[in-house]
């Protein structure tokens, strides 16, 4: 398991939370530790070969979208063999049980949770102004009564 690593905390100060939905290990570093990173090698989870675990994002161009940042120093982790070699590694089990363990263990657990979070606290707010609405209602019925007695008289 690369936690196991001596590079593992080293590189562990650069990672980068993953967000939306978006389960990648992916790292800025500064130059010294890029260097090491992609010098690691480690068994491929399914395939036991040697393998770089941590790669260069390839993008279409060196710029993110941020305008003039260049996205070289982007790193990525995965515990498989890169597709370009193998395409299969990446796809197997064992890989996205790795991926899954690893979230785990970074405490990246319950990704998904922020979603039914944000559903939670959507529908807790839709309940807040139904009531509200009731409310508003019930006055309006009581105003109407209200006028309705003041001018029957
Ligand atoms: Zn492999």
């Amino acid at each position: 398991m690369i936690i196991d690593h001596p590079v593992w905390q080293k590189v562990l100060p650069y990672l980068k939370p993953p967000s939306k939905g978006r389960q990648n290990f992916d790292f800025s570093f500064p130059a010294d530790v890029r260097a090491e990173a992609l010098a690691v090698r480690v068994e491929c989870v399914a395939c036991r070969k040697m393998m770089a675990p941590f790669r260069a994002r390839k993008q279409g161009s060196t710029r993110s979208r941020v305008v003039g940042t260049a996205t070289e120093g982007h790193i990525f982790y995965s515990g498989a063999c890169p597709g370009d070699r193998d395409k299969g590694c990446s796809r197997t089990g064992a890989a996205k049980q790795h991926k899954k363990e690893l979230l785990e263990v970074l405490g990246f657990k319950d990704c998904t949770v922020s979603k039914r979070g944000k559903l939670a606290a959507v529908t807790a707010e839709r309940d807040a102004l139904r009531l509200e609405l009731e409310d508003a209602l019930q006055s309006l019925r009581i105003a109407g009564e209200i006028y309705e007695e003041e001018h029957t008289r």
